[in-house]
């Protein structure tokens, strides 16, 4: 029984259900989880493609960092947090993110890095393999905001004046409308606390670790950019999955 660690104890509600059938008494189930071994209930996600696959858009060694070092920072840096915190584990994301403002400023961090990064790297993908946005998509980008050329230069701009480190949002907010948003840190939009609050749609890294290597001080360039690895594939399954 101790042999069963905090993962799998975690991971399957059938799981749960034997052990807890198979103790003497539940009061017992606290005792176990404090001695079970430290806690990883969050992992790093694989990229998707190579790490040269979005050159020279965004460049071979800026994605080994920012997918091997700074996202696995905020995994490795979340887990500590859920082994204080063993609920953190057991629930979504974005539930997590929902009632953030409950927990220290390391879960809010670090939960929002991982969110923010597991979303990043499926929204692109390598230029020329990237699908088109579809039609219910642009309708609502035409409606909502304008059209593309519209929305992609009040997403940049969002982005550009976001002041240090943060993201620039496309969101789907509660009124089901499109809208422009920055959050600043690893905030976003899914969090009790954001200004405006919606379902990202597209998120973009303004960390300077998303950039600086390959464009310096030139955000603006990347920004622009960054539409060419932009994965309207993936774009538009988000937006068809929050509107419903
Ligand atoms: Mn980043």
């Amino acid at each position: 029984m101790n042999k069963i660690g905090r993962r799998e104890f975690i991971g399957s509600s059938a799981a749960i259900l034997i052990l807890n059938t198979t103790l003497s008494s539940f009061s017992e189930a606290p005792s176990i989880m404090a001695n079970a071994a430290t806690p990883t209930p969050f992992s790093l996600p694989a990229l998707p493609y190579a790490p040269e696959a979005l050159e020279p858009t965004v460049d071979t060694e800026t994605m080994k960092i920012h997918h091997g070092k700074h996202h696995q920072a905020y995994v490795d840096k979340l887990n500590e947090q859920a082994a204080k915190l063993p609920e953190l584990g057991d629930m979504p994301l974005e539930r997590m993110m929902a009632q953030i403002s409950k927990y220290p400023a390391p879960v809010r961090n670090n939960g929002g890095g991982h969110y923010n990064h597991s979303m990043f790297w499926n929204i692109m993908a390598p230029a020329g393999n990237a699908g088109t946005p579809s039609k219910s998509l642009s309708d609502r980008i035409t409606s909502d905001l304008g059209g593309m050329d519209a929305m992609k230069e009040a997403l940049n701009n969002a982005a550009l004046t976001r002041f240090g480190s943060g993201w620039g949002w496309l969101i789907l907010n509660s009124d089901k409308k499109l809208a422009i948003s920055s959050t600043p840190n690893q905030d976003n939009p899914l969090m009790d606390v954001a200004e405006m609050k919606g379902t990202p749609i597209i998120g973009i890294d303004v960390w300077e670790h998303a950039y600086y290597l390959k464009y310096q001080n030139k955000r603006a360039d990347y920004l622009k950019n960054w539409w060419t690895v932009a994965n309207w594939t993936a774009i538009n399954e988000r937006f068809e999955k929050a509107s419903k």
